[in-house]
């Protein structure tokens, strides 16, 4: 467990860093949120970034969407991983979503994870981005960085959550969330951490680097 001094040592750090935390996906309503946050599961943001500009000028509601031949909807969404599957869980999701919630995204947690392709990570990530309730996805990112500065130490996904949510305030989970994922992304790499230029080096019991 990490000091409660430590803890804000590292807020603080992270704050100088990273000093507007938020998703690196582009959205612009509830529609759009919530197929940028399916087709980014094992895929980068900017991957999606690329792709959805074209696939919401072809279906730009859950109307249209829920519509879509798969065929054609494959063929926009072909460069982002599983993407036969993720366009199979678009058109349902877009169809359950019609059918069931009026034509409205669902704003809670068992609404959400009603619809097809939303698990539990996807749905924190709609709660927390739309601040409905606090909530800490754990992404690949958030699980290596969480892990190697010890802040969690469960190899289970759903335990690291656990357990970085117990040694911090609620209001604080968005913006750590989202300085976990830009300090992997940038720094903390899966395959060769950046120690030496990592700012976080002093605090972190993983840290390489010789100044640490
Ligand atoms: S010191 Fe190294 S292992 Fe620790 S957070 Fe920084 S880059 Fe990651």
């Amino acid at each position: 467990m990490w000091s409660e001094t430590k803890k804000q040592e590292l807020l603080r750090r992270f704050g100088k860093l990273y000093p507007d935390p938020k998703s690196e996906l582009t959205f612009s309503n509830d529609f759009e949120l919530v197929v940028s946050v399916i087709l980014s599961a094992q895929c980068t943001d900017k991957k999606v970034n690329e792709v959805t500009p074209s696939l919401f000028r072809a279906y730009p509601n859950f109307k249209r969407l829920s519509e879509a031949e798969i065929a054609e909807l494959e063929k926009i969404i072909r460069p982002i991983n599983y993407y036969r599957t993720k366009a199979r869980n678009l058109i349902r999701m877009a169809q359950s979503v019609r059918e069931e919630f009026r034509g409205k995204l669902p704003q809670t947690r068992e609404g959400l994870s009603s619809l097809h392709g939303i698990g539990r990570k996807t749905a924190s990530v709609i709660l927390s981005e739309k601040n409905i309730e606090p909530a800490f996805p754990v992404d690949t990112h958030v699980f290596r960085v969480s892990r190697r500065l010890k802040l969690a130490r469960s190899k289970v996904r759903d335990k690291v959550e656990e357990q970085v949510k117990k040694q911090f305030e609620p209001p604080r989970w968005r913006e750590l969330h989202h300085w976990l994922i830009f300090h992997g992304r940038r720094i903390c790499k899966a395959q060769r951490p950046l120690c030496e230029e990592c700012a976080l080096s002093d605090l972190c019991a993983s840290s390489t680097s010789k100044n640490s």
